[in-house]
């Protein structure tokens, strides 16, 4: 068959046959699909096999595969604009959008990847502040940055690596651990650490241990922790972002970060990235303050094209984001009740157009250690049941689910009719 052939062949150039580690799926029985061509909410792969798409890229493509005028803003795009390494007007409409359009962005500055935007904005954060130490949430997942590589979620998670090889004890001393709504976790760092924090970072709705949204009071305290001690609140929405809402997470709490990440979503499935706030904050960045941050493809034209095709269509059809969160309730409610109905354990966490199914004996998932007691036995036969039956999902329990505007009614019909006969 060409899907295996072809990922063999991979494996001679690629190590493991892949760019990123979770596509190999290592902890699965199956091998990965080889996919040649996505058109709305569905994939195809190279032996011609059909899949619903639960997965939109790991969560960029929330307008389904290859929307039309995303299509169209790339084509248009590239018969005049690949690459200058200068200004264009396409990077000013993009920043102005997302400025003018979300209530805590006054200044932003386009990256590559949400890695960058990251390490970036932890960067300005160090510089604005002049502070070294960082706090970060077991469970969290924030990029590949060294310093971001301790208890860090999925990928690392489900491959049962504490951290990463190659990073040097120096480069995570600064990388403080709490526990993801454990809010006197933190009040114990910073009682021991006063004056030395410059940032906490946190995923406000995580995704990358399983979907995990914050408590309220959790996000608050953060907040007022930050301003007791002068250190900023970066929300990485490198996820969440257009997705759990068109204004993030931190609308959905009410709670206003310094700093925000994006990256997914607002390349429209380009290479794509952006970290932004306050004024003051943004000025410390080179070339106007001291703060260091360069990219030679930092605003590509046919990255900003794509991004803003997606933005503006999402901004202009609110009802799309009830489209999501109807769908998003009904795949909920129908897992709830499957589970229910065969006495299997199970814990759907949900905000909006992304969830995660837990399998656990538990209550509740709120935090990294619940998450861990997860059955992945089940998880993975589940997900090769699910595979097989034309429903594609992250292969690992500790990824989202994510839907795009695309998905029907009945392609959640479809999802729920083969996790019924997975009961059987
Ligand atoms: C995906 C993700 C990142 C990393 O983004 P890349 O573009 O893969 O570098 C960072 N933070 C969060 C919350 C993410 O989900």
């Amino acid at each position: 068959m060409r899907n295996d052939y072809i990922f063999e062949q991979s494996k001679k150039y690629m190590p493991g046959g892949v760019n990123s580690p979770v596509r190999a799926f290592k902890d699965v029985e199956v091998n990965p699909p080889v996919i040649k061509k996505g058109v709305g909410a569905k994939i195809y792969d190279e032996d011609g096999k059909e899949y619903i798409d639960f997965v939109g890229a790991w969560g960029p493509m929330i307008l389904g595969h290859c929307d039309e005028a995303v299509v169209k803003a790339i084509k248009e795009t590239s018969e005049n604009a690949i690459a200058f390494g200068a200004t264009t007007e396409l990077e000013l409409k993009l920043a102005k959008h997302i400025c003018t359009t979300l209530d805590n962005i006054e200044m932003i500055r386009m990256v590559n990847s949400g890695t960058e935007a990251t390490m970036s904005a932890v960067k300005l954060a160090r510089g604005y502040t002049g502070r070294d130490k960082i706090i970060k949430f077991s469970g969290c997942y924030h990029g590949h940055f060294e310093g971001f590589l301790v208890s860090a979620g999925s990928g690392l998670m489900t491959e049962g690596i504490p951290g990463s090889a190659g990073v040097p004890l120096e480069s995570i001393k600064n990388t403080l651990i709490a526990d993801y709504n454990d809010l006197q976790s933190v009040k114990n760092i910073f009682e021991k650490f006063e004056n030395d924090i410059a940032a906490i970072i946190v995923e406000p709705v995580a995704g990358n241990m399983g979907v995990i949204p914050a408590k309220f009071e959790f996000l608050k305290g953060l907040r007022d922790l930050c301003d007791e001690y002068k250190s900023l609140l970066i929300f990485d929405e490198v996820m969440s972002g257009f997705r759990v809402a068109y204004k993030g997470a931190q609308s959905l709490y009410g709670i206003k970060p310094d700093l925000t990440t994006f990256a997914k979503i607002m390349g429209g499935g380009l290479p794509s990235g952006a970290y932004g706030g306050r004024k003051e904050i943004m000025e410390k960045l080179s070339p106007l303050g001291p703060v260091y941050q360069a990219g030679t493809m930092s605003g590509n034209p046919i990255v900003m094209a794509a991004g803003l095709a997606t933005l503006e269509k999402l901004y202009n059809n609110p009802d799309l984001y009830k489209h999501l969160e109807a769908l998003g309730q009904k795949l909920e409610e129908g897992l709830k009740e499957i589970a229910k109905a065969n006495n299997i354990p199970l814990v759907v966490n949900r905000c909006g157009a992304m969830l995660t199914a837990f399998f656990t004996k538990e209550d509740k998932v709120e935090n990294y250690e619940d998450a861990k007691k997860c059955d992945t036995g089940m998880f993975n036969k589940f997900f090769t049941h699910l595979l097989k039956n034309g429903i594609y999902i992250a292969p690992s329990q500790f990824e989202a689910i994510f839907l795009s505007v695309k998905h029907s009614s009945e392609d959640i019909d479809k999802f729920l009719e083969v996790a019924r006969a997975f009961t059987k």
